[in-house]
């Protein structure tokens, strides 16, 4: 089953970019699998997917242990401050720094593993009360003072559309914010290099690849429901 999944969203991805005249090596896909057992994540490994997204710091931790080294992890859920130390050393993305204090955390820990972790910074296109993220108003203000953290690079922006029925709807949404990032790629702030957008889930990432996406989290259409 995870295997005729993930072809399937691979046939996706390869439609819509041949719908924008994109290419399908751009878009990384990333395999959600928060609340998923370890077999599972083996099985879609075993057909080749490497990046895999959770939600939980501690759910990471455990799965981590317990899988292959090459799997490049990604965070995609809020960040506690407090739980940074835990994973700096173990992800290669952060997608959900949503305050300039937790990017000021993550660029402490990164400094004691002498490295820089690469982020992307949350934002809340729709203004929706329960999300988390910047609104795109005080985005660049963060990235400038993000920008003169030494151990943290923002790689670009991650967000969450609002659920709904019908994916055309948050279409406005998608081209809001790649619009926002091709304007920030354009100032060339010092320390800062946009290359990613992750935007789309299993709901909505055939819109988001048309949109200027480069990295989808799809959960749902690889493992099934949770
Ligand atoms: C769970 C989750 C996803 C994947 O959701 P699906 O609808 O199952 O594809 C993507 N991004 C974030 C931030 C999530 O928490």
């Amino acid at each position: 089953m995870i295997e005729q999944n993930l072809s399937m969203v691979k046939d996706n991805i390869a439609a819509a970019c041949n719908k924008a005249g994109r290419r399908p090596d751009d878009i990384t896909l990333i395999a959600v699998s928060k609340t998923k057992p370890v077999e599972q994540i083996l099985e879609a490994y075993e057909h080749g997917q490497r990046d895999f997204g959770e939600n939980r710091v501690q759910e990471l931790l455990d799965k981590y242990d317990k899988l292959p080294g090459d799997i490049r992890w990604h965070l995609i859920g809020h960040l506690q401050t407090n739980k940074v130390k835990y994973i700096v050393d173990k992800v290669v993305l952060i997608h959900s720094v949503d305050s300039v204090k937790l990017a000021g955390q993550i660029n402490a820990e990164a400094a004691k593993h002498n490295k820089i972790m690469d982020v992307l910074l949350e934002i809340n296109v729709a203004a929706e009360e329960s999300k988390f993220g910047f609104s795109m108003a005080e985005t660049e203000n963060a990235i400038v003072e993000i920008s003169r953290m030494p151990h943290i690079c923002v790689k670009g922006f991650m967000t969450v559309a609002p659920f709904v029925e019908n994916s055309e709807e948050v279409r406005i949404y998608f081209k809001e914010l790649h619009q926002f990032y091709v304007d920030m790629k354009c100032k060339s702030i010092d320390n800062i290099s946009m290359s990613v957008l992750s935007m789309g889930m299993t709901g909505d990432y055939s819109v988001a690849i048309e949109e200027g996406s480069t990295m989808i989290r799809v959960g749902t259409g690889i493992f099934g429901t949770r």
